[in-house]
């Protein structure tokens, strides 16, 4: 929400230092199904290990990631911010002559951890740049093993082989730690990565420092290559569809990295200051033999099975254990949540769009307030895929062609029955609030495919008009153009007054914002003292900081910034 956030630049920001400053430990796999766990319903694919830890923390059934598709994905993820707002919201393309990445001006959540003290690592999957200054090591993380592409090819003899061959395919490059290419590599590289962050993990014990690890598996994306031994254990034995099979014993491997992972932090002794979080970084692919559960739609979709993905929190006596969360999250909501946990500063110009949600996920209690959405974006050739949740609600719109619809998530997760006809109100109000978003996405820096960019080209996109339709041509142009407008005194004890020249109305909403955008106080109908004079008592328990004044009547909206100052 860059809008609200263009006059914040005085505010430091500073989260609460935990004392314990405790280690964090993100896996992130890749195209995992929603069901394709043992504890999200799997019954063909063992994951004790991935299990017991789920269960013994808390599990999110209503986490979404960013984008459906792996780069913007994690372009969201790492940076804390919609894609879209820094033109990062397509795929990097899969070959080496590619020169983009994430602009260095997007400060990642590895710079922060860095800052913050802590020893950074990636294991794995990159996919956010290759280039030089776009590479993990000078993008705030101290340590990389892996590869800088969106995929991998899984057997050593196979890829270098290939390598060596004619097909230099990304997935076939060599694997690199710290800039040097690795010659060593000779497991299946599921395994390779959990051992290389077994060694990161003692390593930073060794260095006595608290420590980020994101250990980046490219598991279970395609293609499907799998140990044969992984493949010949029980339950994965018996699955009749070969690829399902491979893709079972892909997600096997993981699982038994994940209790490596958890060797590695109980032999050094700091399990039990270490959160772990678990993750899928989109929906999984129906081609490639993954199941999303009860949720509609797959990988790419907007539909819940398209970004609705497997998560959950673990840390011995911090984290509520056994229990569910079901409120929604968003990857976004990582970056400002882990700053709080690390003591990490939020840089002034740093915008994020999620939420530090850390004590209402200990506390169980929901992060958002009733106006609070979480979205996904997906540019599709000549039109978008929108997903839109609040609440219990969901808008969808497959694409410019088809009607939104709107379903009742708790009591339709397959999202099979549509409500728009008899709750019309609400599907405007998460249209608006979408909308709203989605006039700060900027355009592509990049395209995944020349055809990509002549789609984009070609049909005048990202054409939000005939998506979003009136919610985007709702007056906001003037929003910031304040020239009739005046708000006073700033900073503000506990009254604020504003005029408006012509004010064509003698009444006004008012809605406060804090700077992630969540709505402190609203009023309705804030009728006139005199002429186009207004006056505003604020509620006396709110914090002194910064936040936006957006004003509303029947002609104009504007906004302001005030100063909180008691
Ligand atoms: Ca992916």
């Amino acid at each position: 929400m860059r809008k609200l956030l263009l006059f914040t630049t005085l505010f430091i920001f500073t989260s609460f230092v935990n004392a314990q400053n405790p280690n964090i430990v993100f896996v992130l796999v890749d195209d995992l199904g929603y069901g394709d766990l043992g504890y999200t319903g799997a019954k063909d694919i063992p994951t004790p290990n991935i299990d017991q830890l789920a269960n013994q923390g808390t599990k999110f059934t209503s986490a979404y990631a960013v984008h459906p598709f792996c780069g913007p994905s994690r372009m969201g993820l790492i940076t804390g911010r919609y894609p879209h707002e820094f033109g990062a919201q397509f795929n990097l393309a899969d070959n080496s002559s590619v020169t983009k990445g994430i602009p260095a001006n997007q400060r990642m959540m590895s710079n922060m951890f860095q800052d913050a003290g802590y020893r950074t690592g990636l294991v794995g999957k990159w996919h956010l740049g290759s280039e030089s200054q776009y590479h993990p090591n000078n993008r705030g993380f101290d340590d990389f093993y892996g590869f800088l592409y969106g995929g991998h090819r899984y057997f050593p003899a196979e890829y270098k082989a290939a390598y060596n061959g004619p097909n230099s395919w990304v997935y076939n490059h060599p694997l690199e730690h710290n800039g040097t290419i690795v010659t060593d590599d000779d497991e299946y590289i599921t395994d390779e990565l959990s051992h290389q962050g077994v060694r990161f993990i003692n390593e930073s014990v060794a260095a006595n420092k608290p420590f980020f690890l994101f250990m980046s598996y490219n598991a279970p994306h395609s293609p499907l290559e799998a140990k044969t031994e992984d493949m010949n254990v029980d339950v994965i034995k018996d699955i009749a569809n070969l690829d399902r099979r491979k893709y079972a014993a892909m997600v096997y491997a993981v699982d038994r990295g994940m209790k490596e992972i958890v060797d590695a932090l109980k032999a050094k002794n700091v399990y039990n200051n270490t959160l772990i979080i678990f993750m899928s970084d989109n929906g999984g692919s129906l081609k490639f033999a993954a199941n999303n559960g009860p949720l509609s739609g797959q990988k790419g979709d907007t539909l819940e099975g398209g970004f609705r993905v497997p998560t959950f929190f673990h840390w011995p006596n911090n984290v509520p254990a056994g229990v569910n969360y079901d409120y929604p999250i968003t990857a976004l909501d990582f970056y400002p949540t882990f700053a709080h946990l690390a003591g990490a500063t939020i840089q002034p110009n740093k915008d994020l769009d999620g939420l530090n949600i850390w004590n209402h996920v200990v506390a169980g209690t929901n992060a958002r307030n009733d106006n609070e959405i979480i979205m996904s974006v997906r540019h599709d050739n000549a039109s978008n895929r929108v997903g839109i949740r609040r609440g219990d609600w969901k808008a969808y719109r497959l694409n410019n062609n088809q009607d939104w619809k709107l379903y009742n998530l708790k009591n339709d997760i397959g999202e099979t029955t549509n409500l728009s006809a008899t709750n019309p109100t609400i599907l405007s109000e998460l249209k608006s609030a979408g909308a709203f978003i989605v006039k700060d996405f900027a355009e592509p820096l990049w395209f995944h495919s020349t055809n990509a960019e002549s789609a984009w080209n070609n049909n005048n996109m990202p054409n939000f008009e005939a998506t979003f339709g009136e919610a985007l041509s709702i007056d906001d142009e003037n929003m910031f153009e304040n020239s009739r407008f005046s708000f006073y005194p700033n900073p503000v004890k506990s009254k604020i007054n504003f005029t408006i020249n012509n004010a064509n109305s003698n009444m006004s909403d008012v809605i406060l914002y804090d700077l992630q955008g969540r709505i402190i106080q609203s009023i309705q109908n804030l009728k006139q003292d005199k002429n186009n004079s207004f006056t505003l008592q604020l509620l006396p328990n709110i914090p002194n900081g910064v936040y936006m004044a957006k004003v509303k009547n029947s002609k104009s909206v504007f906004a302001y910034r005030i100063v909180v100052s008691k």
